[in-house]
């Protein structure tokens, strides 16, 4: 079994691991109610996309 030549730095490591990222990217907050939505989504609190009422509630 090939086995790793060197020890991974931890400088090296660590770099790697500045593509790791939070599981769910694209929140922003809504600009009609301030809650957190996906990005180009209608919210799902208000029902307002861009504001524009989508979801009559
Ligand atoms: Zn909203």
């Amino acid at each position: 079994m090939a086995v790793p030549f060197r020890k991974t730095s931890k400088a090296r490591r660590d770099k790697r691991r500045t593509h790791f990222k939070l599981a769910v990217p694209g929140m922003v907050k809504c600009d009609q109610c301030g809650e957190l939505k996906l990005a180009h989504h209608v919210c799902k609190v208000c029902g307002y996309y861009k504001t524009k009422e989508i979801i009559k509630q």
